[in-house]
């Protein structure tokens, strides 16, 4: 008789909860490693538990049997503990699953971050949000018209440039900050801080692991967090740009954050506006299922019939059609862009905000630091959309292939 196999634990500091509400009845569960997350069913649930308590493979099995009325044999066991995530398993304090994200680097440890959170959470009160609504309705408007007015940018001194850039730092991290305020809000640590390379964007992190506990309309209170303390910055600094104040690094401030604000709520990829629609809509793997669905449509991966439901076929085909409409308004865009800068005069600027926004992409604020760095932002400008496109492509194409890989192996999957 072959010895009975000793079965890995989990880490000590996994966190199981229901999952508040998916997009179908039967019951799933949140769990919680590290920095990392996973939806599960209810018998994977019993599996994970079971491991947490014992490594041996008779009291694992007879928990099993009697929790869920599964009966496996030693291998069978071996064989689905193989199948969950290894995330359970292994320390992954630097590997969590942020999609695109790379060599995230820790900058504000938790305790950090909760302690500031925990004072910060005050913004989220009904008075504070009031007052700030309406002071947004006031003097937004205003520093809109100020953005779109004619401008011809002169170039930033090498002194105001620095300066610029500390402030946008600030101004990301008090956005990750909106996010762990939020969280805290509800009572629910946030995690650390960190940075980052999205793809090879530099930018800042929150890990909000932990939102998965909340409800699905509190989670879109987490997802708007960030764009909400912008907002606040945005108000603070509002006065001194209004007031003409070294005029052009304010610009380019509020052009900046305003940029990144629009660009956050896009939904094409994982950043504010994507969780903010999946849990809107009240789906996770939002990315996961609509290249699923997808493929069903195009008849390559049929899906079962207890995955297709219309109200979440219409929401998975609507994303779908918006991230096409994405890529193609970028393959439009590009060669536009190429023209009006390889050969200028070919295109001409569609009015004085987007002449800015030209300006700005080609470099003109980096003019003191001279035309190399300059040419190093304008090839970023044209690879980067592209580069994105692919590794989102492939991305999708990885998820997909794994979902299906595992969902034939295993019916014990969810
Ligand atoms: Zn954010």
């Amino acid at each position: 008789m072959p010895a009975s196999p000793t079965l890995p634990r989990p880490l000590y500091d996994i966190h199981i909860s229901p999952f508040p509400e998916g997009a179908d009845a039967e019951l799933r569960y949140v769990v919680e490693a590290g920095t990392r997350s996973f939806v599960v069913t209810q018998p994977v649930r019993v599996l994970i538990e079971a491991l947490s308590e014992s490594s041996d493979p008779v009291r694992v099995r007879r928990s099993l049997l009697e929790e869920t009325g599964v009966a496996m044999s030693d291998g069978e066991l071996v064989g689905a503990i193989a199948r969950l995530p290894r995330a359970l398993f292994v320390e992954s304090e630097h590997t969590q699953d942020n999609g695109l994200l790379f060599v995230p680097m820790p900058i504000l440890k938790q305790a950090w971050v909760a302690w500031l959170a925990t004072r910060l959470q005050h913004a989220y009160d009904r008075r504070f949000l009031i007052a700030v609504a309406l002071l947004a309705a006031v003097a937004l408007p205003l520093c809109f018209q100020e953005m779109a007015a004619p401008r011809v940018l002169t170039g930033v001194s090498p002194l105001a440039s620095a300066t610029l850039l500390l402030a946008l730092a600030v101004s990301a991290l008090g956005h990750e900050l909106g996010h762990a305020a939020a969280c805290a809000r509800f009572g629910v640590p946030p995690g650390h801080i960190g940075f980052g390379l999205y793809v090879i964007f530099p930018v800042f992190y929150a890990d909000v692991t932990r939102a998965w506990r909340l409800a699905p309309a509190r989670r879109v209170i987490v997802d708007l967090g960030g764009l909400y303390f912008q907002t606040i910055l945005l108000l603070l600094a509002a006065p001194l740009f209004l007031a003409g104040f070294a005029s052009e690094a304010m610009y380019l401030f509020f052009f900046y954050n305003a940029g990144a604000m629009l660009h956050n709520l896009s939904p094409v990829f994982k950043l504010d506006g994507y969780w903010l629609l999946a849990d809107l809509a009240r789906i996770p793997n939002l990315h996961r299922r609509t290249f699923a669905y997808i493929l069903h449509l195009l008849h390559i991966q049929r899906l079962g019939a207890d995955q297709l439901q219309p109200r979440l076929n219409l929401i998975l085909l609507g994303y779908g059609i918006l991230v096409a409409a994405y890529f193609f308004y970028l393959g439009a865009y590009i060669p536009g862009w190429l023209s009006s800068h390889v050969a200028p005069g070919l295109v001409d600027g569609a009015g004085n905000f987007s002449h800015a926004l030209e300006r700005f992409a080609a470099g003109a604020w980096l003019d003191a630091f001279g035309s190399a760095t300059k040419g190093l932002l304008v090839v970023l400008a044209v690879g980067l959309p592209i580069l994105l496109g692919l590794l989102w492509v492939a991305r999708l194409a990885i998820s997909a292939f794994r979902i299906f890989t595992e969902r034939k192996q295993s019916p014990f999957f969810p």
